[in-house]
């Protein structure tokens, strides 16, 4: 069993983690409609894992015997944001759930609660890859300036990105 501090904390990270699917579609459906089709699914399979990430979590709620609370999304307007103006919001946005994931594992260890920081453990490193990912996106986008033919090859070529997450969750 987990405590119940414990349970709360997960509970409000599976809002944050669903939070950030729904930030994740509304971005890519602003870039497909702006033509930037590939960052656009580039995005979606960023909303997969997002998703993917809240299923880990209520998993591991409903294994520990704790209840899931489920919360009200909030929704973002990114109605004028550029494609630099939404990559700098994703590593801030990145950044922040790094500090979110860290806190759980510091109330882990803080309750010696040994499953939980074996659990929290793959977030911790999913996140490096998260924050590099959005990193190498940003300096691209640096190094390209105001040049859109690089900007149309870099959309081509985030858009072959393929899914990395399952998205049947009843196999977890
Ligand atoms: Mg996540």
């Amino acid at each position: 069993m987990i405590s119940n501090k414990m349970a709360e904390r997960i509970n409000v990270q599976v809002n944050r983690e669903m939070y950030s699917a729904y930030l994740y579609m509304a971005m890519s459906a602003r870039m497909t409609e702006a033509g930037y089709t590939g960052i656009g699914k580039w995005l979606m399979v960023q909303y997969h894992e997002e998703m993917f990430h809240a299923m880990k979590f209520i998993k591991y709620l409903e294994e520990q015997g704790a209840s899931l609370k489920l919360a009200t999304i909030n929704v973002d307007n990114l109605q004028e944001s550029s494609v630099k103006d939404i990559f700098e919001r994703v590593y801030a946005h990145e950044r922040g759930v790094t500090a979110s994931i860290k806190e759980i594992m510091d109330l882990a260890v803080e309750e010696k609660d040994y499953a939980t920081q074996g659990f929290i453990a793959w977030f911790i490193d999913e996140q490096i890859e998260e924050e590099r990912n959005v990193r190498d996106i940003l300096q691209s986008l640096e190094i390209m300036g105001n040049n859109q033919q690089a900007l149309y090859m870099m959309n081509v070529e985030l858009g072959k990105r393929g899914l990395t997450a399952p998205t049947d969750f009843s196999i977890l």
